[in-house]
């Protein structure tokens, strides 16, 4: 039998906590999404990867942004608390220096929510932590979206970074992203897209290629994420689910004609320049799944 996520953990926190307490009227539910580009004094495609030398002191900065922002969810009332490791392997985050109140979630289930997984219409809102900007953006540490192939993604005329289509994914089920941090291009990208989400810029990029790294100290960092995560729960009521109208049109710019001739190979997919392909559906899940099959 398949059960559904929410269904897990249901079952896991009646398992861990019986005789089970029922708050359902008071519950706050609150996806954190952890990427590790954004954050803290990482600059460099060395330190975020396990054949780096100093990959192991970033995915305790990772832990520690994490645990950041569950104390501030937990300061704004949070009752259930999602860790999704986003990064890379997915498998970033170290278990045992994680906050217990959190569950984590780790490693790549191969469907569409990708960074979100996890995330339903059960949910308050969605944070993001780690962050980065998008491809091509100046000024921005370790920029890409998604692949290194991937030159450009727009939906509906709109460029995106990853935030972006995470936030459209959580917006498919209701949940407003109410707070982001990351260098500061992502931030001012996030403005840009999701209006006015609390964000925090733990550096500055310097540089357009590749980026030298102005940093806040970690701790710093941490407790200006534990403040504005309160912040940003206490307010969710302000954010709205992020919603485009259908139908989607994706337009996706790759990188080498090789990887534009195998994604033009996808069902449904419409080669509209050199490196350009176009894909359309009334239904975002499947606009969702053609970018992760095509780039
Ligand atoms: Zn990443």
């Amino acid at each position: 039998m398949k059960r559904s996520f929410t269904a897990l953990v249901a079952l896991i926190l009646a398992a861990a906590c019986a005789p089970q307490e029922q708050q359902p009227a008071n519950d706050l539910k609150v996806l954190i999404s952890v990427d590790m580009e954004g954050i803290a004094g990482a600059v460099h495609s060395e330190e975020m990867g396990r054949t780096g030398k100093d990959y192991d002191l970033f995915r305790v900065i990772m832990t520690e942004e994490a645990n950041a922002a569950i104390e501030g969810a937990l300061a704004a009332g949070a009752t259930d608390i999602l860790v999704r490791d986003a990064h890379g392997s997915a498998r970033n985050i170290l278990p045992d220096l994680l906050r217990r109140e959190a569950l984590l979630l780790r490693d790549w289930s191969g469907g569409p929510l990708g960074m979100v997984e996890g995330i339903d219409e059960t949910f308050h809102a969605v944070v993001f932590v780690g962050y980065h900007a998008k491809a091509g953006t100046p000024d921005a540490i370790l920029q890409h979206t998604m692949t290194g192939r991937v030159a450009d993604i727009s939906i509906n005329g709109i460029s995106m970074p990853e935030a972006g289509i995470n936030a459209l994914i959580a917006g498919e089920f209701g949940v407003p992203v109410v707070f982001v941090a990351g260098d500061q291009a992502i931030c001012d990208e996030s403005w840009e897209i999701l209006g006015d989400v609390v964000c925090v810029a733990t550096k500055q990029g310097i540089g357009d290629e590749r980026s030298a790294a102005l940093s806040l100290h970690p701790e710093v960092a941490q407790e200006k994420i534990r403040d504005g995560v309160e912040r940003a729960i206490r307010a969710r009521g302000e954010y709205s689910p992020y919603r485009l109208e259908p139908p989607y049109t994706m337009v996706l710019q790759l990188r080498t004609l090789e990887h534009v001739e195998r994604a033009a190979t996808y069902p449904g997919a419409v080669r509209t320049g050199e490196m350009e392909l176009t894909y359309t559906s009334d239904d975002l899940m499947e606009v969702i799944t053609a970018f992760a099959e095509m780039r």
